[in-house]
């Protein structure tokens, strides 16, 4: 059996922030990952499952959502209902201390479970939600646990995110900019950039693929000023340009990283992230806002523009999905 890198194992996450100024002793997060070993095999049995008969009462799966939204481009929670029977489902929101419904939906009139989708209406900020499946001759109700989704004001920021998105319209065209997230808010960062990607195996009848997927984010922390921003958004774009040799291959990132980690092996600094200040020089032409580093000259220099001219302009959807043969 050979064993896959962590790269395509599971599911990766990877943060990189930028902090507002020098934390005293903590050192600026790296990022995580977490990994599920998932190899593929062709002995692999299916799972199975079924159920015959029984008097279950209906059940609410958990709600899945996505934490970081807008006012403008809203998403959808949602859930699944065991025994479907035409029962009412809402959404709630937490106002003030109370619970309201903000939308519904019916589940279907039969079947042994459905997925029922939710409609999350704009509000902006940091709020609870839950949902409701109203009781029928066959339940009570039942109530989720709550969970929270962050609305990112789209109107209040619109100017904020323009100025944002023009410094790097030409590298980060689409990724979604989050302005005063929790995890930026919380925290002593200004900015932030997540490439989340999962590689999930599939059997296509001939063989192992893996399809891929990945999601890209920013999030930026406002009231930063013209220059402050500039930088903040173009080192927060150099992280997302960071992850994109993950779209061409794992080979291709992992020579990016080896490149990376020996180019930018001096200073206190993860690699990554004076990579990430570099990257922002050679646009700038400054390091007046560079936190990492300041030495960007150099084959740190050339690393840096080869960075953007390789990987600038490729795999810019922030939502890219492919597949890749396994093996
Ligand atoms: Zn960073």
């Amino acid at each position: 059996m050979k064993t896959r890198t962590s790269l395509v194992a599971g599911l990766a996450a990877a943060a990189l922030c930028l902090p507002v100024a020098a934390p005293a002793v903590a050192a600026p997060s790296s990022g995580s990952a977490t990994f599920a070993a998932q190899v593929p095999s062709a002995q692999a049995p299916s799972a199975r499952s079924g159920s015959v008969g029984g008097a279950a009462s209906a059940k609410l799966g958990k709600p899945s959502y996505r934490k970081l939204q807008t006012t403008k481009k809203r998403t959808s929670v949602t859930v699944r209902v065991t025994k479907p029977r035409y029962q009412k489902v809402a959404l709630q929101r937490k106002d003030s201390g109370k619970w309201r419904t903000v939308s519904t939906t019916r589940a279907p009139r039969a079947g042994s479970s459905a997925k029922v989708t939710l409609r999350v209406p704009a509000k902006a900020g940091n709020r609870a939600y839950r949902v409701v499946l109203g009781k029928s001759k066959h339940n009570k109700t039942v109530v989720s646990k709550s969970f929270k989704i962050f609305q990112s004001d789209s109107k209040k920021h619109a100017k904020y995110i323009a100025k944002a998105r023009s410094y790097i319209k030409k590298y980060c065209p689409t990724t979604p900019i989050y302005i005063d997230s929790p995890r930026v808010k919380d925290s002593w960062a200004i900015g932030m950039a997540w490439t989340r990607w999962k590689a999930t195996p599939r059997w296509t009848g001939k063989g192992w693929v893996y399809d891929w997927k990945w999601t890209q984010t920013i999030e930026l922390a406002s009231g930063q000023d013209a220059g402050q921003l500039r930088h903040t958004a173009i080192h927060e774009c150099a992280h997302i340009v960071q992850a994109r040799p993950i779209g061409k291959s794992e080979a291709a990132y992992d020579a990016s990283k080896k490149a990376e980690k020996k180019i930018f092996a001096k200073g206190a600094a993860d690699p990554q992230e004076q990579q990430a200040d570099c990257m922002a020089t050679a646009i700038t032409g400054s390091t007046r806002y560079n936190y990492y580093t300041s030495s960007c000259k150099g084959s740190r220099a050339k690393n840096a523009k080869s960075m953007w001219k390789k990987w600038g302009l490729k795999y810019q959807n922030p939502e890219r999905r492919w597949t890749t043969p396994a093996g």
